[in-house]
Formats: structure tokens, sequence, C-alpha cells
């Protein structure tokens, strides 16, 4: 089995949609085996996405990712990091496919509602950013 971090983002937190973005996990057989609430600094936000440094959309990304909370979650299962970015769709949500995360919940490219680790490379390193101590299964 694999993990992968998985963000809520605070446009989906603004719209009530933590549970119905949950349970989308859950019904394709994801579990949730550690979270948190919490709302991100400016600092936090920058060190999260300091692969993304330089470019264009990099402040607006922090702005966007600093403007309220996020559910943040250790999603486990067989090919978690990929089923995960499935069922989020893509980046661009004008391009994400009709019933994933990003086609329903997103407002814009920089507010598309979810995030999730895109290797197991990135997975360790973004799990270990916001849960420290571990998870507890
Ligand atoms: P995430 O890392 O959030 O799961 P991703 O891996 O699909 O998304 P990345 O290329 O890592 O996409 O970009 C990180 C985030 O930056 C995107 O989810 C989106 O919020 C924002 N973003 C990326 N590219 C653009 C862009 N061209 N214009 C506006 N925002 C963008
Ligand atoms: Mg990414």
């Amino acid at each position: 089995v694999e993990q992968t971090l998985s963000i809520i983002k605070p446009n989906a937190v603004a719209k009530n949609a933590i549970g119905a973005i949950l349970s989308r996990f859950e019904a394709a057989g994801l579990r949730i085996i550690a979270a948190r609430m919490l709302h991100l600094s400016k600092e936090q936000a920058s060190a999260f996405y300091a692969i993304h440094q330089g470019k264009p959309f990099f402040d607006e990304l922090v702005d966007f990712m600093t403007s309220g909370p996020v559910m943040v979650q250790v999603l486990e299962g067989q090919d978690a990091i990929a089923k995960n970015r499935d069922i989020m769709g893509a980046t661009n949500p004008a391009q994400a496919a009709p019933g994933t995360i990003r086609a329903d919940f997103a407002d814009s490219f920089t507010e598309n509602a979810a995030h999730g680790s895109d290797s197991p490379e990135t997975a360790a390193t973004e799990i270990a950013f916001f849960f420290p101590e571990g998870v507890c299964v």
C-alpha cells in the first residue's frame, strides 16, 4: 500500500465541501489515516510550494493558500498517489473530467479545490511536512 498527502484547499473549505470531498476518497477505497485542519502562514505555504518559487502564479498561489483554513490528510491505499490524482482531475479545472473534485469544486486554475502529492518522493516529504510526529497507524 501507498500513502499520499491530500489538501482540501481554502476555496473548497469555504464552500462547506470537506465532507463531500473526503467521501470521494473513501468511496474510492482510500483510507484517511491522519488529518488536521489549519490556517497556513505565508511562510508555511511558501515552504510547501517552494518548487514553484519564481513561477508567475507563485504569489497568487501563496495568497490563496493562506486565505482561509485548509484540511490536510494522509490517504492510504493501493496506488494512493495516482488514485488521488485521478479523483482530483486535471490541475486546470477547465480540463478536469466530469465528476472529478476539480470539475465540481474548483473556482479557477489557482483555486482548484485540492492538492495531491505527485510522486512517492513528494508524498514522503509532504507527509513529513504536515505530520512530523508520524501517523498513528
Ligand atoms: P497540486 O500540487 O496543488 O496538487 P498540481 O500538482 O496538479 O497541483 P502543480 O503544477 O503542482 O499542480 O501546481 C500547484 C498549484 O499551483 C496548482 O494546483 C494550482 O493551484 C496552482 N497553479 C499551477 N499552475 C498554475 C497556473 N498556470 N495558473 C494559476 N495557478 C496555477
Ligand atoms: Mg503539484
